[in-house]
């Protein structure tokens, strides 16, 4: 297992035939899955996607669409497919802070993919070891103060949380700084960045496209940091129904009234941009109430003590402000690793020496467009 046979000669003939000049490097590795067979890195295509398929029914390579952020380098990696759904793979050096990876080929997620693209999809995602503390949403209409909240916890804990920088067509603010507030960008842009699925949700507000990326959550993660993102109620469903699994908080106002004094004395919007906030902070808190959506309502009547409720729900405390960022633990491998799959543990065996270490997927959820998390490694013990 692991270790896939070698491209075939048929295949690379085949491969010729249709344009595309394959030159295995010996660093792919191939995997067939049902009649598809998913070569993967090293190899050189002439394109840079990293997977091929080739499809056996219809004797046809295809260069699949390629979601998600994929590994750096794929030269030099032992891959084993799960549950017919998803490739695992394991660069044969992986270091203490380097990740595992998964290609999925036939998740749900992939499926849906499919539909909507019209192509062939692959999605990749980054696979975390150890438990992590799981992003935190927060919603609720314009000038509710969410914003408060979030510097305010973020000055408190600079090394538990950090903040999903969102992209938006609006105009920034008066200091306001591209990326660290938002990603200020073109309408034609963003359009063409959520086609290509770089977004893991997105939606109207205001008259205005906001949306987060997948890297901008995958950023905070990479500094081991908790994710907060402030989006809207839309943006909020959107992510209930993806992978990430966050807790969801809405913050209310403690009166209509008092939300629209707090948005005319911030003085950042002109009266029609005012008007029109209002109006959707009305929809906006009756679609708070959706059952399942949120975890918990906070109202900001007072902005301590709804400070205080926010770090209740979060599990933090004052002990926790300097708290350093602990990194997940991997185990360093070798680079003559070979991989078995018992049902839902993978041994990764150092040929050297025989020393051999689990990966131990039982735990395993969320994915594309995500991480994939619940994984544990430990030393095998026989
Ligand atoms: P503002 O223009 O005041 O910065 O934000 C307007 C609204 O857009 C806020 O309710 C905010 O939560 C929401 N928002 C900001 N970023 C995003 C995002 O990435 N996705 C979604 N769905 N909403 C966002």
């Amino acid at each position: 297992m692991g270790e896939a046979p070698a491209l075939l000669v048929d295949d690379l003939q085949r491969s010729f035939e249709q344009g595309f000049d394959l030159k295995p490097s010996g660093f792919e590795t191939t995997l067939l899955v049902g009649h598809k067979t998913y070569v993967i890195g090293g190899i050189n295509d002439s394109t840079s996607s990293g997977v091929l398929i080739f499809n056996k029914l219809t004797g046809q390579w295809v260069i699949p669409t390629v979601l998600g952020t994929k590994p750096e380098s794929l030269n030099g990696h032992s891959s084993v497919l799960l549950n017919e759904d998803r490739i695992l793979i394991i660069k044969k050096d992986l270091k203490s802070n380097e990740s595992v990876w998964f290609l999925e080929v036939d998740t749900q997620f992939v499926r849906d993919q499919n539909k909507k693209f019209g192509t062939e999809v692959v999605a990749w995602s980054k696979g975390v070891i150890g438990n992590v503390e799981r992003p935190v949403v927060i919603s609720g209409p314009s000038g509710v103060g969410k914003g408060t909240l979030i510097n305010k916890l973020m000055k408190e804990f600079p090394t538990m949380f950090g903040f999903s920088v969102s992209h938006t067509t609006r105009a920034p603010r008066e200091k306001e700084q591209n990326g660290v507030h938002y990603h200020f960008t073109k309408h034609i842009v963003m359009e063409e960045d959520i086609r290509s699925g770089k977004f893991l949700e997105h939606a109207a507000v205001h008259g205005n496209l906001y949306g987060t990326s997948i890297e901008a959550v995958d950023v905070v993660a990479d500094a081991g940091k908790r994710c907060i993102l402030d989006i809207d109620v839309q943006g909020a469903r959107s992510v209930r129904a993806s992978s990430l699994e966050a807790v969801f908080i809405f913050v209310r106002p403690p009166s209509f009234e008092e939300l629209e004094n707090r948005l005319r004395a911030r003085g950042t919007e002109t009266e029609e941009q005012i008007q029109k906030r209002l109006r959707n902070a009305k929809a906006e808190m009756e679609q708070g109430k959706s059952p399942g959506l949120f975890d918990h309502i906070l109202v900001n009547d007072d902005i301590e003590v709804c400070y205080d409720q926010l770090k209740d729900i979060l599990g933090i405390s004052e002990s926790m402000k300097t708290a350093p960022i602990t990194a997940s633990k991997v185990f360093d491998l070798p680079a003559d690793l070979s991989l078995t799959k018992i049902n839902e543990k993978i041994v990764i065996n150092r040929e050297a020496d025989e020393q051999k270490v689990v990966l131990d997927l039982t735990s395993m959820k969320g994915g594309a467009p995500g991480r994939t998390r619940g994984l544990d490694m430990y030393a095998f013990d026989q």
